[in-house]
């Protein structure tokens, strides 16, 4: 097991990555001066319970993204041992246990002076949704938006996913995101298949060879280079449509087939 990434440091917070069972990423977000913690995603409790007693911290929340075991696994322990509540989806209430509140689209989340938006974005599991920290300039979008991927369409259809994606891919430029898991050098691969002369792919994806070699994570990434980089969010561009046309893929004018056609060539490649 990997140590914890210690990350970067925003106004008095601090946002830890904690690599978790195989591939996954659990987020801590510590106010260090009032000594409190919110986490995403918690699979593991243990990982979770290790990081707050080595930075001393308490655990005042507990956000998830959807119902899938590997993002809250961990929820029921934690709040049994630190009573803290868990927010997740309205629409995966019956689905996570002891979810504390369901939220939906627009809703805010708090969490000492900082101020979450819930972000819908189905298409993974029927009820996703992601999470936009404007103040961290951060976006926790668990299996819904990957680093140059996105997540299998279990639940929802392409449409919904690229309407989901559409929606992430709308925020700021210098946004970070901090994905669910560590998929980046698998997705490149599949990336740099279809679209090896752009450069800024190329760029991207020097960058996550070194990282990986030295067992580091490739998160978070600025949306800026996922727009320019990610196929999932490029179908609607049209160079981008040509070059699929060339790799094979039919001709379509919409985006929500084009994006299903990759979405389908993915999961025949892996992943
Ligand atoms: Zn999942
Ligand atoms: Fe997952």
């Amino acid at each position: 097991m990997l140590a914890p990434f210690w990350h970067a440091k925003y106004m008095g917070f601090s946002i830890d990555l904690l690599p978790a069972s195989a591939d996954n990423y659990i987020y801590l977000i510590s106010d260090v001066a009032l000594g409190l913690a919110m986490v995403i995603d918690p699979g593991d409790a243990d990982v979770v319970r290790r990081a707050l007693q080595k930075k001393d911290l308490h655990l005042a929340l507990i956000l998830n993204t959807h119902h899938h075991t590997d993002h809250t696994g961990g929820n029921a322990k934690l709040q049994h041992d630190y009573g803290a509540p868990i927010i997740g989806p309205a629409k995966e209430a019956h689905r996570i246990e002891g979810l504390s509140r369901g939220v939906d689209d627009g809703d805010r989340v708090t969490f000492s002076d900082l101020h979450g938006q819930v972000i819908e974005t189905p298409g993974h599991t029927s009820g996703c949704i992601s999470y936009y920290f404007p103040e961290l300039k951060a976006l926790f979008s668990g299996d819904s938006l990957f680093s140059l991927g996105c997540g299998r369409l279990f639940e929802g259809t392409a449409a919904q996913m690229w309407a989901s994606l559409i929606k992430l891919r709308a925020l700021p430029n210098d946004t970070q995101l901090y994905c669910g898991h560590e998929y980046t050098e698998r997705n490149a691969a599949f990336a740099m298949m279809l679209d090896k002369n752009n450069e800024a792919l190329k760029a991207r994806v020097a960058e996550i060879t070194k990282l990986r070699k030295k067992s580091l994570p490739t998160l978070p990434v600025s949306m800026a280079t996922e727009k320019e980089t990610n196929p999932f969010l490029r179908v609607d561009d049209l160079g981008f449509q040509k070059m699929l046309e060339k790799n094979g893929f039919p001709t379509d004018t919409d985006p929500a087939a084009i994006f299903g056609a990759l979405r389908a060539a993915k999961d025949r490649f892996g992943a």
